[in-house]
């Protein structure tokens, strides 16, 4: 038995549900913090479980180069490496090899490329990245996908799907099947419907256990990205989970839910977390502005998190002035909780049959 998605309510097109994996139950929306090279920066894993995070993701880019797959193997799996006990969802690699690895070759095999680390050559074949994964120990795995740049011609868009449809399968054959352990298949396709649709086809054609919706993102600007949702999600097996990779802010993620989306990952709240920047309930607020200098109030009175119970604006202030690491580890540790209470939030509005009155409001508050 792969991992499992239960069906707990639905309420429009969004959904409740529940990831059952190999390392415990994942409630569902959910937000996956990253743990990009084994941490989830400046997070020990008891305060990234603190906020109530069940699943995390880790980078088979990072850790392929440092320290190495088959170390973190040898050293007993990711898991027992990074000291975080529950679910890990690792990416395929693709989308960092694109985006930070130096003189990539794509071709029909796969893609060579030179570290940004070394310079030394690797290879990054379909089959090599799920062996990496595997060697991870990862619950969830992501077949290889090539990300196409945005804009690209509808020609060169749909070229870069095929070969991202060639890849899961031979993504989807290297996978060997394990209890609790699952495979998603990601859809590509850029802005273009038929090219998402065709895409969405093709890995229902294969049968993974879930499926991502992939490329976006990257500078084409909330309606668009909602509009290939809208197109591409009423595609998708209503009995799989559904990850939109890389998305997004707090109202993107609200977008998405009511869209159908049930699990996220982002940079945005662990490196906000680093640029002195925090999500509340009241908006973005940027703690090195000089009107927190002397604000005794907390970052955000209703927030249950360390740095909200504990600290004054006017000291979060003085951290990111000063420069010191608590402040990086307070605000990450803030902006977490608040991700993690927002999709607590839709998750309770879906139950309740509530969740277009909520989004309604946060649009408001937002
Ligand atoms: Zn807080």
């Amino acid at each position: 038995m792969s991992v499992r998605f239960e069906m707990l309510a639905r309420d429009g097109a969004a959904r409740r549900g529940r990831l059952v994996t190999a390392h415990g139950d994942v409630e569902t929306p959910v937000f996956m913090p990253l743990g990009t090279a084994g941490t989830v920066k400046a997070m020990t894993p008891e305060g990234v479980a603190a906020t109530g995070a069940r699943i995390v993701l880790g980078n088979t880019y990072h850790l392929m180069l440092r320290p190495g797959a088959e170390r973190i193997a040898a050293l007993g799996g990711l898991h027992r490496f990074m000291n975080w006990p529950h679910a890990i969802l690792t990416d395929s690699g693709g989308f960092q090899v694109m985006s930070l690895a130096s003189r990539r070759t794509i071709a029909e095999a796969g893609v060579t490329f030179r570290s940004h680390l070394d310079g030394s050559l690797y290879e990054l074949t379909p089959e090599r990245s799920i062996a990496i994964q595997h060697l991870l120990g990862a619950d969830i795995t992501m077949a290889l996908d090539e990300c196409t740049p945005y804009p690209s011609p509808h020609e060169a868009v749909e070229g870069s799907m095929e070969l991202s449809m060639r890849w899961a399968e031979r993504s989807h054959r290297a996978f060997v099947e394990r209890p609790g352990h699952g495979i998603f298949g990601i859809v590509q396709g850029g802005v273009h419907p038929d090219l998402r649709l065709r895409s969405a086809a093709k890995l229902i054609d294969i049968g993974f256990d879930g499926y991502a919706v992939g490329g976006l993102a990257i500078g084409e600007g909330q309606e668009t990205t909602f509009a290939v949702l809208d197109a591409t999600v009423p595609a998708l097996p209503e009995d799989r989970p559904r990850y939109l990779m890389g998305v997004g802010k707090p109202a993107d993620l609200v977008g998405a839910v009511m869209r159908g989306i049930d699990m996220f990952d982002c940079v945005l709240p662990t490196r906000s977390g680093r640029t002195a920047q925090a999500f509340t309930r009241g908006g973005v607020v940027n703690l090195r502005n000089a009107r927190h200098a002397d604000d005794p109030a907390p970052l955000d009175p209703e927030c249950p998190c360390p740095a909200c119970a504990g600290y004054s604006r006017a000291y979060l202030h003085h951290l990111s002035r000063a420069g010191e690491i608590l402040g990086s580890m307070l605000l990450t540790m803030h902006n977490l909780q608040y991700y993690a209470d927002l999709m607590s939030a839709m998750r309770s509005a879906i139950e309740a049959g509530s969740f277009a009155a909520f989004a309604a409001a946060f649009e408001t508050a937002a």
